[in-house]
């Protein structure tokens, strides 16, 4: 780390006096806000106190985003594009102070904590080509001198929900396309790191203020789950995109779907690796360590399950072990460590309790796991990456444990490993290690995973900003972020035209007065 924390603090406006609520210019709090200090999962040190948005002030936001809405969607979106090309670059400024404190705050490796920031810029780049596209469809009238389209007008305000384990990426990869579509949005950060979130809006207001934009247009409230839930029931909130559990997904799903809003949820994932007998080995080592250990478990992509053919199976399963014996776990801060902390004490116990019901199923540890003790590890969040045998149907596998805790499953036939990998309730990532044509294409096929993300020769965890990206099943069936997911943030509008001296109706339909 080349920079003391308290520098990155002040460079990124963070203090002990962050109010609960940002409109854009305004920032505010009631006096009897509760506070909540933010610690750091790698040391245990408080890094700053944050207050809690309390319904009233929730309603000052919306209606200051509600007014912004009718300004912004005015803008052309090109300009609105220029906008996010001046955040990109003030993000490029910003990026080591941002990812440092990434890092820090939640836990992640200081290089993952770049890379996050690296995909909130990759977003922007993106979305500046978006604003000047946007296209919808011409089609051609089945009447004479006429003429069909279909185009995309912005939706209002987008309320963005986010989880602790991608704190800055996940509200820029919905802003940023939120924005050149001509929306207003109001953030509502994981409760766990709300710091970063502070720091995004403080770098998204300057350059909305240096641009004389109105305030409204970015917006940030600060709370715990009450929040999300009167995002959730609010009729002036048309889309909600939510990321996180499952459990939370449904019950925004239920909320939304009431009021017959629109939500894009992106949840949790049970990701699986098929290893064939005709993969890599060495290549589907390093995809299987970094899916299972990278983020220490935490990404909502990462390795939970390893499908391996029999006839490689014991060699993979050596190979592994020797792997895990390498891993270096400690400060994220410090690039020699391979992994970092879980983000709390609770985690910790969920971690712990994960490990005993997979004993108690049957699981067989093959690389214990367990809870780091001493003065490296003084934050209580440490924990040894771990590897358990185990059936596909033990009620743990199914679940998805947010920890470094790796599956092993043994199959004999192809078509069955696809099952095993289709064989839990979600659905976000899967990948096949394979040089053999015919398997990686089965896996591919109408036959093959059921994710909404599948890899040849790539693990499962990170994808790129130009795809879409989300899961199918229980996952939520979102998408976000590339390829056409912008439409999600626009309504759609049929329109024809008629050049023609008549009145002619469709289907031939006669109506003569
Ligand atoms: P979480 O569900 O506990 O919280 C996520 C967010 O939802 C927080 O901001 C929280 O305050 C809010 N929330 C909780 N209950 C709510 C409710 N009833 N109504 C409205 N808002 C509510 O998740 P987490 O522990 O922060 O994150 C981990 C989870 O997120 C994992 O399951 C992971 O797989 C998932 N995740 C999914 C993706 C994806 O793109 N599919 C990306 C990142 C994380």
């Amino acid at each position: 780390m080349s920079l003391p924390i308290k520098d990155i603090l002040d460079h990124l406006h963070i203090n002990d006096i962050n109010h609960a609520f940002s409109t854009g210019t305004q920032w505010g709090s009631s006096d009897n806000a509760v506070t909540k200090d933010i610690v750091s999962p790698t040391d245990g040190k408080k890094i700053a106190a944050v207050k809690f948005a309390t319904a009233d002030e929730y309603n000052t936001v919306v209606e200051t985003a509600k007014k912004a809405f009718k300004t912004w969607r005015q803008i052309p979106a090109p300009k609105r594009g220029e906008i996010v090309r001046q955040i990109g670059d003030s993000l490029r400024e910003n990026k080591k102070q941002l990812g440092t404190l990434v890092s820090y705050e939640m836990g992640k490796s200081l290089q993952e904590g770049y890379g996050e920031v690296q995909e909130m810029i990759d977003i922007c780049d993106f979305a500046v080509g978006l604003s000047r596209q946007l296209y919808g469809l011409t089609m051609h009238s089945e009447r004479p001198e006429h003429r069909m389209y279909e185009q995309y007008h912005p939706l209002g305000i987008v309320g963005v929900i986010s989880a602790f384990n991608f704190p800055v990426a996940v509200w820029s990869w919905n802003a940023m396309l939120a924005w050149v579509c001509g929306d207003v949005c109001i953030w509502k950060p994981s409760e766990k790191t709300p710091l970063t979130a502070i720091a995004c809006q403080h770098i998204a207001q300057e350059v909305f203020k240096r641009n004389n934009i109105d305030e409204g247009v970015s917006c940030l409230v600060i709370g715990d789950r009450n929040i999300g839930e009167l995002m959730s029931n609010d009729t002036r909130v048309p889309l909600v995109s939510a990321t996180g559990s499952t459990r939370m997904g449904k019950a925004v799903s239920a909320a939304v779907g009431a009021r017959l809003g629109k939500s894009l949820l992106e949840l949790g994932g049970n990701n699986a690796i098929i290893i064939t007998e005709n993969a890599d080995l060495d290549m589907s080592l390093i995809g299987a360590v970094f899916g299972a250990v990278g983020t220490a478990g935490q990404r909502c992509t990462s390795t939970r399950r390893l499908i391996i053919h029999e006839s490689v199976y014991e060699a993979f399963k050596q190979k592994l072990i020797s792997a895990y014996g390498q891993i270096k776990i400690g400060d994220p801060l410090n690039e020699n460590n391979h992994m970092g902390p879980l983000i709390d004490q609770d985690a910790v116990s969920l971690y712990l309790d994960s490990i005993e019901k997979c004993k108690a199923e049957g699981g067989k540890f093959v690389v214990e796991g367990g809870k780091l003790e001493g003065e490296a590890y003084s934050s209580g969040c440490y924990v040894k990456p771990c590897i358990a045998e185990v059936e596909n149907h033990y009620k743990i596998v199914q679940h998805e444990t947010f920890a470094p805790i790796l599956y092993l499953i043994k199959y004999a036939d192809l078509d069955e490993a696809i099952e095993l990998q289709n064989g839990v309730p979600q659905g976000l990532s899967s990948a096949i290690m394979t040089n053999n044509l015919r398997e990686a294409e089965r896996f591919l096929s109408y036959a093959g995973s059921d994710c909404g993300i599948a890899n040849v020769n790539i693990g499962t965890s990170g994808a790129e900003i130009g795809g879409a990206f989300g899961g199918e099943k229980e996952t939520g069936g979102g998408r976000e972020s590339g390829s056409d997911a912008w439409k999600v943030y626009m309504r759609r509008q049929t329109n024809t035209i008629n050049y023609s001296k008549t009145l002619p109706l469709a289907q031939g339909i006669k109506f003569d007065l």
